[in-house]
């Protein structure tokens, strides 16, 4: 397949619209004529070029509406389309950030009760919204440790123990938040080393970051001791929340002892993940946390006389750290989510999210050995390679694509070699389920009688396979750029695909 999309560049001719511009009726400016633009050369096109432009490019992507997507860690939810209705009603959608807050009172009563609902669900006192991710969240909830331990003028606290099963998003918040990352190993069932965190813990000690269930989708069996541990010599424990759609009705962080925890709203509460934004990932904390809380969060006012809701800053707030109140837009969609679903719903989306997991690992645990032979949470990680063959994780993740699946997560955690990490969701059926076992047993066969046409996959997509470090350090975002990388690769995969000369020259476009 060498099939290019033509650019709206290319597409362009002289005069052709799809839109009618009122007449204006304001009067003309007198801007000088040398500000004036003339030609911003825009392309010039037909609705129908834009409309068949635009559904070509999306097409050539692959998203959770177009296929199965068991992306590991990253919880790729379907985003119910009733939640882009909501957030699309005015009301929501056009409100601006700095109108008086007596003509927004609908939504802040939204993110009051989604503040509500947070903190209900993970067992927290408090909850801000402000935070824009969960790695957002991270950072803004280490520095409401720091400034928790600051108070007390207790300043040699500087080290956050983080388990080597962790996200690469804990340790770098951690150096960012100005502590010290220590790590300890995982045990044989996968879970947290005890004495290695007993070992860990002195009068230096800030805190832990944990997930729990950890990024092996293993519950941390021992998360009570942990949490003991770390209280006992004066550290805090703050939980990672993106593995929160394994237990949210089932066990709230906050009663196992947690101060505090982000909530990945796209994650857990099927906002879109969006290609990097606008996301969202509000902060949960304890009692003694609450104040520290980033600001503004919407309070319930006791003026009978004066608006029902308010924003308002938490008495010892480490500040702002999102522009104006956050991603409104994503707290929509997610009240959205919890209001359809309710405490039950909720509850049986995690149980499903975990039966689906369970099932796909005992489906697939004789093809690909899954090294913590346990009951599940809601993913798992085998080990992808086909030994024997030479075809490593990454080869198994190419050829599913020429499947139509979207591949697991690769090579994460580190602390298991060739790691395929297998998310389904609690909304996949067990017909496709079964289909993607069926794919991943046919490609262990292919791999053992046709080596060569797994480790050159994929050979049906639009794209081949990419030297992927070449496309992240020479990134072309830009559609003009496009143009100079000529017809899409041939079969065999090639370093340098993906970039050409355009690559990183500044375009009138970009
Ligand atoms: C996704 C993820 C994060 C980071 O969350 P973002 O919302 O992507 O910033 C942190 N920890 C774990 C375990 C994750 O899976």
């Amino acid at each position: 397949m060498h099939d290019t999309i033509a650019t709206v560049y290319e597409l362009s001719a002289p005069g052709r619209a799809g839109m009618d511009l009122p007449a204006s009726d304001v009067p003309a400016s007198d801007l000088p004529a040398e500000e004036v633009r003339a030609d911003c050369g825009l392309p010039e096109l037909s609705q129908l070029d834009v409309v068949r432009h635009y559904l070509a490019l999306s097409q050539r992507n692959f998203g959770v509406d177009s296929g199965f997507y068991p992306l590991g860690s990253c919880t790729m939810k379907f985003n119910p389309k009733v939640n882009e209705a909501i957030a699309r009603m005015p009301g929501f959608s056009e409100a601006h950030p700095l109108q008086p807050q007596e003509t927004v009172q609908g939504n802040l009563a939204l993110m009051f009760e989604l503040q509500r609902w947070l903190a209900e669900i993970g067992g927290f006192a408090g909850v801000s919204l402000q935070p824009s991710a969960g790695a957002h969240g991270e950072f803004t909830g280490l520095l409401m440790m720091r400034a928790f331990h600051r108070e007390r003028g207790d300043i040699k606290r500087t080290r956050i123990i983080i388990p080597d099963s962790a996200h690469g998003t804990n340790p770098a918040s951690t150096t960012m938040a100005g502590f010290t990352a220590v790590e300890v190993p995982s045990n044989g069932r996968g879970n947290i080393d005890l004495e290695a965190v007993r070992a860990a813990c002195n009068d230096t000690l800030a805190g832990i970051m944990i997930t729990n269930p950890n990024t092996l989708g293993l519950f941390e069996e021992r998360i009570g001791e942990v949490v003991e541990l770390v209280h006992a010599c004066g550290g805090l424990v703050y939980g990672d929340g993106a593995n929160l759609n394994a237990v949210v009705g089932i066990v709230r962080p906050g009663d196992l002892g947690f101060d505090v925890m982000h909530y990945n709203l796209h994650k857990t509460f099927s906002t879109p993940h969006g290609g990097g934004g606008p996301g969202s990932g509000p902060v949960g904390a304890s009692a003694r946390l609450r104040d520290f809380l980033p600001g503004p969060v919407v309070e319930m006012a006791n003026d009978p006389n004066g608006p029902r809701y308010r924003l308002a800053m938490p008495v010892k707030s480490i500040g702002r750290v999102s522009p104006f109140c956050g991603n409104f837009g994503m707290f929509v969609r997610a009240y959205a989510y919890i209001r359809q679903h309710g405490a039950a719903g909720l509850r049986a989306n995690s149980e499903h999210a975990v039966l689906n997991a369970n099932y796909l690992r005992v489906k697939l645990r004789d093809a690909f050995k899954v090294p913590f032979e346990r009951i599940n949470m809601h993913e798992f990680v085998c080990r992808g390679a086909v030994d024997g063959a030479g075809v490593r994780a990454l080869d198994v993740s190419k050829r599913l694509l020429d499947y139509g699946f979207h591949p697991p997560t690769n090579y994460f955690p580190l602390i298991v070699p060739e790691a395929l990490m297998i998310e389904p969701t609690e909304t996949e059926s067990k017909p496709t389920l079964d289909a993607f076992v069926e794919a991943m047993t046919a490609i262990t066969k292919e791999a053992r009688s046709d080596p060569a046409q797994v480790k050159a996959a994929p050979h049906r997509t639009p794209v081949r396979r990419l030297d992927e470090v070449k496309a992240a350090r020479e990134l072309v975002l830009s559609d003009r750029a496009a143009l100079s990388l000529g017809p899409l690769p041939g079969p065999a995969p090639q370093a340098g695909e993906g970039s050409g000369p355009g690559g990183g020259r500044r375009r009138r476009d970009e």
